[in-house]
């Protein structure tokens, strides 16, 4: 049998648009069947949603069409020509990999400008049109600097250590992933947003109460302002080997009182405790790992030679790039329903932690119920949905877990 070019992206074009265009109905009609069953769901909650899978499904086209089209364009194979009669090897690679790293962002931008309209729209953000484009800047600038300077360290490493490439990349993405979680807090959080430290005295004493009714060493309580890019409720654990922090964003001040956000730091703490994020530095490098090794062995492939273009030439070719981070992506989310589950599994493990130190289930409830409230969460979600992007157990479902933590055998 051979294999046609063309008759393949014409059936992968048309399967991915299926399948967004499948997801899109099936949501529409959960939320027709859930809006009708008499449960109380805000009209600004249905929107929410609705336009969250629209994003999404336009996310997923541009990422998994863009790039074959791309490949196959004349561009693709004069950038190609030039950059490496003019650059040595990684440098070429790495202009590559910036030139087609700011067609993806620009390709995405509409939809991240229809976001922000939709936030307005619905207060979910006062963001000013101005920080909007300040924070697109600034990603604009990182899909510079960080996809330019991997690949110059990934195609490097593939050229000396030509017969093992896997194992020398699996070792250099644990590092990185290790420092970039102990420079998270210090150095990448705060180019967003600024970050202080928790400054409300009257916190202290109930704060250094549950550091050690779970016999920890107390780690700082920091705020970020976040007000001026959302008004949703969050807080979060980072940093590890020492950098260890819990945030709070500045926005759950409004309307949380103090024993809510007590109960929310005693829920990070819960992360912490856990080693959450150890656990998931680990799951991220081992999946990694198991996908470099995969590609390697394939690549080896006679077939998968014949496919790849200028069959005389490496495999490591600069218009290969966009393929191969085609490839990585759909790799990475054959495992995103695992990964729901292990990260629902984390937060009900917090949840759980959070009522053992705050020895009542009041307060978490009702901080629950704020936050659910001004995220305009949905009270419950279809099972596909679930499956593919929740990566908290609902609300109900929390509501259930709080209050049968403390109830007597
Ligand atoms: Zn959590």
């Amino acid at each position: 049998m051979t294999f046609n070019l063309d008759t393949f992206i014409k059936k992968y074009t048309l399967t991915i648009i299926a399948i967004v265009v499948i997801i899109f109905l099936g949501e529409i009609i959960y939320l027709q069947k859930l809006v009708n069953s008499g449960v109380v769901v805000s009209k600004d909650a249905v929107e929410l949603h609705t336009s969250t899978i629209f994003m999404a499904g336009m996310t997923i086209l541009a990422f998994t069409l863009f790039p074959l089209y791309f490949v196959n364009s004349k561009i693709s194979t004069l950038w190609e020509k030039k950059l490496f009669n003019d650059y040595i090897e990684p440098v070429a690679y790495s202009i590559y990999m910036i030139r087609y790293a700011s067609l993806m962002f620009l390709l995405i931008l509409p939809v991240e400008f229809f976001g922000y309209i939709r936030d307005l729209y619905l207060h979910l953000t006062n963001q000013s049109l101005l920080r909007f484009l300040q924070i697109q800047i600034l990603n604009f600038l990182m899909m510079w600097i960080i996809p330019a300077a991997i690949t110059y360290v990934v195609v490097w490493i593939i050229r000396r250590h030509s017969k093992d490439w896997w194992k020398a990349l699996s070792i250099t993405t644990a590092v990185f992933i290790i420092f970039s979680n102990v420079l998270y807090p210090t150095a990448i959080e705060p180019l967003v947003s600024k970050v202080k430290p928790l400054d409300r005295p009257s916190y202290e004493a109930s704060i250094n109460e549950i550091f050690d009714k779970a016999k920890m060493k107390p780690v700082g309580i920091y705020v970020v302002e976040k007000s001026r890019d959302t008004n949703k409720l969050n807080a979060h654990m980072t940093g590890i080997l020492g950098a260890q922090r819990v945030v709070l964003w500045d926005t759950i001040f409004n309307s949380l009182n103090k024993e809510e956000i007590i109960s929310v730091i005693a829920h990070e703490i819960g992360h912490y405790k856990y080693g959450h994020i150890w656990i998931n530095s680990f799951w991220a490098i081992g999946k990694l790992t198991l996908i470099y090794y995969l590609a390697f062995r394939i690549i080896q492939l006679e077939k998968t030679k014949k496919l790849l273009p200028e069959k005389d030439k490496p495999w490591l070719y600069a218009r290969n790039i966009p393929i191969f981070l085609l490839c990585l992506q759909i790799a990475l989310s054959v495992f995103i329903p695992l990964d729901n589950i292990i990260s629902r599994n984390q937060e009900r493990q917090a949840d759980t932690y959070e009522v053992m130190l705050i020895e009542d289930s009041k307060w978490p409830i009702s901080a629950l119920n704020k936050v659910e409230m001004s995220n305009l969460s949905l009270p419950e979600y279809s099972n596909i949905y679930k499956v593919l992007f929740q990566t908290h157990p609902t609300t109900s479902e929390r509501v259930e877990l709080y209050k049968n933590i403390l109830k007597p055998e």
